[in-house]
């Protein structure tokens, strides 16, 4: 299977300074999020989201604030009939060490091991920052910089999401 590699924050939703996380209580959709997502699944991709909550660790949000904003992120893309294959998030601490914060695997590794089909060939990364096309060529795969420049030599800079169904 193919597969679109979706940070989520600033990529799929508005992203927030840090500390004003605390105070968001919907996610807000990019006008053409729903379009591009519908046209990739169209395209037989499926959507994984990888998305770096160190604001969970570093208590900037709690547990279940995450979780509250989460369910009406899946919530929002059940409604406008966009499935969703899997959502992994990495918790910890930017400082922790661990090894699924972006550009770390951990995520994509753990996708790797639920759905062995995964053809990473066919596959890519799109995100708004260095991290997601750090953690693409981390895995050798596409990438999409969504207003991120980068000299991957496998990326492709853009300036919306729905630019990229030029190029998959
Ligand atoms: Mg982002
Ligand atoms: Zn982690």
């Amino acid at each position: 299977m193919k597969v679109a590699f979706c940070d989520r924050d600033g990529t799929l939703i508005k992203d927030y300074p840090d500390e004003d996380w605390r105070f968001i209580e919907e996610p807000e959709f990019f006008e053409d999020t729903v379009a591009t997502l519908h046209e990739l699944r169209k395209r037989d991709y499926e959507i994984i989201v990888i998305s770096n909550q160190y604001l969970i660790g570093e208590g900037y949000i709690t547990q279940e604030h995450y979780d509250m904003l989460a369910k009406k992120f899946l919530e929002y893309l059940t409604n406008a009939n966009i499935s969703i294959l899997n959502v992994y998030y990495c918790p910890h601490r930017r400082e922790e060490g661990c090894s699924c914060i972006k550009p770390n695997t951990g995520m994509a590794e753990r996708a790797l091991v639920e759905y062995p089909t995964i053809d990473m060939e066919k596959s890519f990364v799109v995100g708004n920052t260095s991290v997601d096309i750090e953690l693409a060529r981390n895995l050798g795969m596409k990438s999409f910089g969504l207003e991120v420049v980068s000299d991957y030599c496998q990326n492709t800079n853009i300036k919306r999401l729905n630019a990229l169904l030029k190029y998959v």
